[in-house]
């Protein structure tokens, strides 16, 4: 029996690249500053590195799943360039209301759902409790929170209005969480 091991779990649009709104081509990505250090942190500690992702773009008819990957692919290979390594991106491809076909449902990954980090944990035996969340919306923190990671970051890079409505959202919800502006600011053991 292999011992859990701690993940970094991390939202992509807005905490990996630049949140442009349905990114699927790499000459639109821009990587978020401080994002390769904090992967290569994660990995020397002996973090998973797991992004989890709502990809409603592809419910919508947007892009492709083959889009996606492609694109995501390219991404992975960006971070390999930067000395840093994801170990695997979940994603969700559905929507309950905006759907076309098989992608109109109530799925339970979608977050606030947690099951992109239960699939998660169970593939890699994880140790949930040891485990760190960066996202920059309250519906990533509480799919975190509710899949029992142990420490939810929420990152703000954009507009103070925005740090106000989802700082006030998670006092609303008496969510567990840390505010941070800067990826520098997120801590994981022993750092
Ligand atoms: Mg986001
Ligand atoms: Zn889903």
């Amino acid at each position: 029996m292999i011992a859990p091991t701690p993940a970094l779990f991390l939202d992509r649009d807005g905490v990996i690249n630049v949140d442009v709104g349905y990114l699927h081509k790499p000459e639109d990505c821009i990587f978020v500053e401080g994002i390769f250090d904090l992967v290569k942190r994660a990995n020397a500690l002996g973090y998973k590195v797991i992004v989890v992702t709502n990809q409603a773009g592809i419910a919508r008819g947007y892009y492709t799943e083959t889009q996606f990957l492609d694109f995501s692919a390219w991404m992975k290979n960006e971070f390999s360039r930067n000395y840093a390594h994801i170990d695997e991106i979940y994603f969700c491809p559905h929507h309950p209301v905006h759907g076309l076909d098989k992608y109109h449902t109530q799925c339970d990954c979608r977050k606030p759902a947690p099951g992109m980090f239960l699939e998660a944990q169970a593939a890699f035996n994880i140790d949930m409790q040891a485990s760190v969340m960066v996202g920059d919306n309250i519906s990533d923190l509480e799919a975190a929170i509710a899949a029992g990671v142990g420490l939810s970051n929420l990152f703000i890079s954009s507009s103070i209005d925005r740090t106000i409505t989802e700082i006030e959202e998670a006092q609303a919800k008496k969510l567990q969480i840390k505010t941070i502006s800067s990826l520098k600011q997120v801590s994981l053991s022993n750092t």
